[in-house]
């Protein structure tokens, strides 16, 4: 990614919202570019690969953002889910609201109004190419929802029979735990796919 040399005309940092390894991969990338970087995410501490041993957590390369913001007092993360919160466009500005209970206010980081908003909340798995006969059920993971069809162990959907997925989506098993939804990790979920799917040949004649 190439940080855009355009210096930013308002004062106020644009926010990236999200805490996963897009968040923290943006920002490392724009530090040396900006003044301040803000983040929105959810509560609760950031998890780290290396403590986790999960390759979906945040990885060392990304995460001096987390020093800025803790030794240095420059750059802020906001522990907030945005579920009550929502971004509003007044004029050429966004401002980020509070909604619940018929009130809406605009929230004190965004006085000023951003000029753009980075997203980086993932990605949930498109069903809209399916039709309702053949529509496979999407996990339910906590805060998580619909990222991933439901998979049994060959990786063929739990409802829809013959129906196999390859790819990020096989991560479905492994969700938390592995590598299965990252390259690295197809190299193990990959496999055993081609292998029941490939009609076995007979043996060579010698
Ligand atoms: C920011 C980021 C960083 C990452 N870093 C790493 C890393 O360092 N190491 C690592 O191992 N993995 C990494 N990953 C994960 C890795 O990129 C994915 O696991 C991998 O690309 C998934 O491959 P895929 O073929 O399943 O899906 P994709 O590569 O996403 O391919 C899906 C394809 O399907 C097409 N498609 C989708 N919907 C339709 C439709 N309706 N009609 C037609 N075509 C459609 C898309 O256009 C696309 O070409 C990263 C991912 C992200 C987002």
């Amino acid at each position: 990614m190439r940080p855009n040399p355009t210096p930013n005309p308002n004062p106020n940092p644009n926010p990236i919202v999200g805490g996963g390894n897009s968040a923290f991969e943006f920002a490392q990338n724009i530090m040396g570019n900006t003044q301040y970087i803000h983040m929105v995410g959810r509560p609760g501490r950031v998890r780290l690969a290396w403590e986790t041993h999960y390759p979906g957590a945040v990885r060392t390369i990304h995460n001096t953002v987390l020093e800025t913001y803790l030794l240095k007092s420059m750059d802020a993360m906001w522990e907030e889910s945005m579920e009550h919160m929502l971004f509003r466009k007044k004029g050429d500005l966004w401002y980020l609201m509070t909604h619940g209970e018929g009130i809406t206010r605009v929230i004190p980081p965004s006085v000023q109004g951003f000029h753009k908003i980075i997203v980086c909340l993932g990605l949930t798995f498109d069903r809209s190419i399916f039709d309702a006969s053949a529509m496979p059920d999407a996990t339910k993971h906590k805060g998580y929802e619909s990222k991933f069809p439901i998979l049994n162990s060959r990786f063929e959907a739990s409802n829809v029979s013959h129906m196999f997925f390859l790819g990020s989506p096989m991560h479905s098993n492994d969700y938390k735990h592995a590598a299965g939804g990252f390259i690295h990790g197809f190299r193990y979920t990959c496999p055993p796919l081609m292998a029941q799917s490939t009609p076995k040949r007979p043996p060579l004649m010698t």
